[in-house]
This record gives structure tokens, C-alpha cells and sequence, in this order.
């Protein structure tokens, strides 16, 4: 049935509103949602049901919008069957595809809280408290980077929101340098077109995206080339950075990247920060997936140099075990944050600044924003700071040995032995490959590998394209995954991917000059 139903003679609208008469209401409804979610990962027997798009889709467009269940209980159920059921399960130890956790109870617990409180940490009169407790979150977390005295930050919805304002705030200090040399006021439209972006060739798409809204030329972003390891090149960056000063470009910013997303690569921050120091040149820390090692007892030692970056992305909800969203951008100087102020009378009028109200708004890109930094607060009053870091550690030690299994098995090839948690391999047939046609081949039953798997609902892997030829990916974010999970996942990887090998190369496929854009 479509169209509009009948108004219906329903209980008052307000009963539906969180208040003081509903307190009783919202627990049971809360509860019930919960009990339902509870039971839906306890069941969790598979990562995925395998379901396709073509199967869901009509099951999702078949609901009226238009006409409400107005149980809670029965849309709990119809839940059930558009959503819990076929959902991708993190805490899957089989799920291995996309930087994606499973997720701490302590930040679950205050995922319940934030929203229900619904604070919106533009202003202090939206908050109060948890503006306080956002900025200590913050200054905890530049403690760790080791930004100094004068650091801030702002809670993000995200590393791509945060690689956005790094790269935004480092435009503005570099065009306020350069008019400081020039003779005559130049306007930003003038100065646009000579700004570059240095960064390696594995570093975030964001970076690519950030120089596009920022404005910059379309060649703005220059890719620095990777080492065996898939780690920037500094001998290349000091030349790239001689060759922009001696074409008259401006270097804006040298995003180094702590934690690539294919390969868990870690820049060689102490180079590159000298390098920007003695250019004078922003250096950003692109550290969404690496941040994790700031609470590692461990491992921080990977990330020295970090502390002398200009800004650092960090995504609490990779590698800190946190729900989405949860991410931050860290400043040494707290001063640039100011690129993102605007002063609104309504909301926070230049008297507010004046009188020392602490209003985040005027330190982000967004306005109503939500208080995502209780998360990381219970965590860190719940577990600790350091039991979060051993988490990160034990996917990063299953990693290296689940490396040492893929090195030592013939069916696959692996690219780089890992300093996170990503291992990137590929299946070759036993023949081996001889010719472009069969390394084409390989490239399907890669490909067919990775869909059969996820078809079947049995694991979760992911791709990806290196020197053109298609890759399978892990990434291990999951502690509760053991050797023999990888074990078990690797038989049927090679599995699925030996059927499409022995069988004959389809004629569609021969053609093809490379591996086909997905
Ligand atoms: C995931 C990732 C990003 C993007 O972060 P989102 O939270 O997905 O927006 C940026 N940089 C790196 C290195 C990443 O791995």
C-alpha cells in the first residue's frame, strides 16, 4: 500500500519525547533495543550473511515510511529482518576487510550516554561540562603525541574531516607567510595556484580530496615515492622540496602518514620533521591508524617524531577500539585553530572570546557536534589507557606472525612484512604466472576469491591494486582473531581462488588491458 494513511487518534505525540514523564519508558525502550542487539552478536555464528544488494533491496523498499508500526516491538522485529540479520559484524573474529574494530564496552556504555544527554559541543551554553571534558580528552591525547604547552585540538567526525582542517589551517599559516613577503596584498585566488601538497604515493585519497575543496590546483598534491616498505622516501621529498623552491611553488604542507591504510607503513617521521623544520614547512601527521600505538606500552617508540609535527590526525574509532564517530586533528600551536573561527552572533559573538567562554565552535569545521570525546573518557576512567594500548598490540604481534605463515606458504605472495596490522598478498597458482595473460588470470581469481568468500559470509577480506595487479588485503584490528582463524581463512581464499584458476580463461577477460576498475 502507498499513500498517505489516515491520521490516526494515537497517544499524545510527547510521550514519544525524552523527559521527565517518559525516564521509565526510555529505560524499557533502551533495554528492549539492547536485549535485541545483545542477543544478535551473541549469535554471531558468520562476519556476514552473504546477503546481496538485489535480495535486500526490496525487502528495504517495500517499508512505508508513511505508515508507523508505533510498536517499538514489532519495529524491532522489522529491524531484524532489514538490518541485525544481514549486517557486517566487526567483532567477527573472520572479519579481516576495512579498518573497522570491534568496539569497547566502556565507549558503548557512553555512546548510551552522549546521546541521550544529546550535548552539542559548539558552545558552553550547549554543554557546559562536557566542553571541559571534550578539551581534557584533547590535551590528553596531545600529552601522548608530546605536542607541547601551546597543543590543542577538536574532536572530528572523522580522519578525512580531520586531514581537511589540518590542510586548511596549514594553507592559512602558509599564504600568511608568503603575503609577509610580498610586496603588494595578494589575494588567496592569487596565491592558490602556487601552493603544493608533498606526500607519499600511499598516503589517504583525502589528501586529495582536502586540496580540492581547499581550492588548490588540480596537480597540487605531489606523491612522493614509497621504498620497498611502502615508507616515503625522504631523499626524494628533500629533492621534490628543492625542486618546488627552485620552480617558484610553495609547499604547503608534507603529510607524512603514520599507519598507511593498505600496508600499516610508518613514515620516517624524524627525517621528515627535519626536513620541514629547516624549510619551514607544515608538517602534518596523518596518524588515523597509528594512533594506537600512543597508548601502546609497547610499541610508542614507532611513532617518534610525531611530536614534532605541526598537526596529527588521529581516528580513535580504528585503533583506540572505539564506535564511530570518533576521531580528532591535534595542533602544536593552538593559535591556528583560529583559520576555522567565525564569529556568529547568535552562537558566539566575539564577546564570548572576549570573556573567555570556552565555545569548541570556534576550533571547527562543524557547529552542532557531538560530544564523541565521552567515549574515549569512559574508556579511559573504565579500562585504561594502557589495556586499550595492549589491545592494539595484540593485533599488531598477530600480524607478524600471521606474516611469518603467508611468507612461508607457496600459494601466496606477500608484499611487505607489516609494522601495524595490514597484510597485503596475493594468490598465485602453482604453475606460477609466466605471461600478462596469466598474471590477468590471477588477477580474476583474486578478485573471484575475495567475492566468494564474502558471498558465502564465511570471512571478510579486502583488495586492493599494487603495481596494477589486484591484491587481497587483512587488516587485523580484531584481538579476539587467532592464528587459526587466519589459517582457516587462507584455505578458503586459495580455495575459491584455485577454482577460478583451473578453469579456463574466459573470453572476456583476455582482452583487457589491465585489471578491471571496480
Ligand atoms: C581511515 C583513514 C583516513 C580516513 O579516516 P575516516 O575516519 O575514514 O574519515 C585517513 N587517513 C588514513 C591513513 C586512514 O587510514
Amino acid at each position: 500500500m502507498t499513500g498517505v494513511a489516515p491520521p490516526a487518534a494515537g497517544p499524545d505525540p510527547r510521550s514519544h519525547l525524552l523527559g521527565n514523564e517518559t525516564a521509565d519508558d526510555y529505560r524499557r525502550l533502551v533495554t528492549d533495543g539492547v536485549t535485541r542487539v545483545a542477543a544478535a552478536v551473541a549469535r554471531t555464528a558468520r562476519p556476514f550473511t552473504g546477503v546481496s544488494p538485489d535480495e535486500l533491496a526490496p525487502r528495504v523498499g517495500a517499508i512505508d515510511l508513511d505508515r508507523p508500526l508505533g510498536d517499538p516491538a514489532a519495529a524491532l522485529a522489522e529491524l531484524e529482518e532489514v538490518y541485525l540479520r544481514d549486517a557486517v559484524y566487526f567483532h567477527h573474529p573472520r572479519y579481516l576487510a576495512h579498518l573497522n574494530c570491534p568496539v569497547v564496552l566502556p565507549a558503548l556504555l557512553g555512546e548510551a550516554v552522549l546521546s541521550a544527554v544529546n550535548s552539542s559541543l559548539d558552545t558552553w551554553d550547549q554543554s557546559a561540562g562536557g566542553t571541559l571534558m571534550e578539551r581534557h580528552v584533547i590535551d590528553w591525547t596531545t600529552g601522548r603525541i608530546g605536542l607541547g604547552r601551546a597543543a590543542d585540538g577538536v574532536f572530528t567526525s572523522g580522519g578525512t574531516q580531520s586531514n581537511l582542517q589540518a590542510l586548511l589551517l596549514a594553507r592559512e599559516e602558509t599564504c600568511r607567510m608568503l603575503r609577509k613577503n610580498l610586496p603588494a596584498p595578494a589575494p588567496l585566488a592569487a596565491l592558490l595556484p602556487h601552493l603544493r601538497i608533498l606526500t607519499s604515493e600511499d598516503s589517504h585519497f583525502s589528501v586529495q580530496k582536502s586540496a580540492k575543496l581547499l581550492g588548490l590546483a588540480p596537480d597540487s598534491v605531489i606523491p612522493v615515492p614509497s621504498d620497498g616498505n611502502r615508507r616515503m622516501r625522504t631523499d626524494l621529498l628533500a629533492a621534490e622540496i628543492d625542486r618546488c623552491s627552485a620552480a617558484d611553488l610553495t609547499v604547503m604542507a608534507v603529510v607524512a602518514t603514520a599507519g598507511t591504510t593498505d600496508f600499516g607503513s610508518i613514515d620516517p617521521l624524524p627525517a621528515i620533521a627535519g626536513l620541514c623544520e629547516r624549510a619551514g614547512i607544515w608538517l602534518h601527521v596523518d596518524a588515523a591508524y597509528g594512533c594506537g600505538l600512543l597508548a601502546s606500552p609497547t610499541r610508542r617508540h614507532l611513532l617518534d617524531g610525531i611530536e614534532r609535527a605541526s598537526s596529527v590526525t588521529v581516528d580513535y574509532h580504528k585503533s583506540f577500539f572505539q564506535p564511530v564517530s570518533s576521531s580528532a586533528l591535534l595542533v602544536r600551536d593552538g593559535a591556528t585553530l583560529r583559520h576555522a573561527t567565525y564569529y556568529a552572533d547568535y552562537l558566539n559573538p566575539a564577546r564570548s572570546a572576549e570573556r573567555r567562554i570556552p565555545n569548541q565552535v570556534d576550533k571547527s569545521l562543524q557547529t552542532t557536534r557531538r560530544f564523541d570525546a565521552l567515549k574515549m573518557w569512559l574508556t579511559l576512567r573504565i579500562m585504561g589507557a594502557d589495556a586499550v594500548g595492549r589491545l592494539f598490540d595484540q593485533v599488531v604481534d598477530l600480524a607478524a606472525n600471521a606474516w611469518r605463515l603467508l611468507d612461508a606458504d607457496p600459494r601466496f605472495e606477500v608484499v611487505t612484512e607489516p609494522s601495524l596490522s595490514t597484510l597485503v598478498f596475493r594468490y598465485v597458482p602453482a604453475g606460477g604466472e609466466h605471461t600478462d595473460a596469466d598474471r590477468r588470470h590471477t588477477d580474476l581469481a583474486n578478485l573471484h576469491a575475495r567475492e566468494a568468500l564474502a558471498a558465502s559470509g564465511e570471512a571478510l577480506v579486502a583488495g586492493t591494486v599494487v603495481d596494477g595487479r589486484h591484491h587481497l588485503k587483512f587488516t587485523l584490528l580484531n584481538p579476539r582473531t587467532t592464528l587459526g582463524d587466519i589459517r582457516a581463512v587462507l584455505d578458503l581464499v586459495a580455495a575459491h581462488a584455485g577454482d577460478h584458476a583451473a578453469a579456463p580463461e574466459p573470453a572476456a577477460a583476455t582482452g583487457t588491458a589491465g585489471p578491471p576498475v571496480r
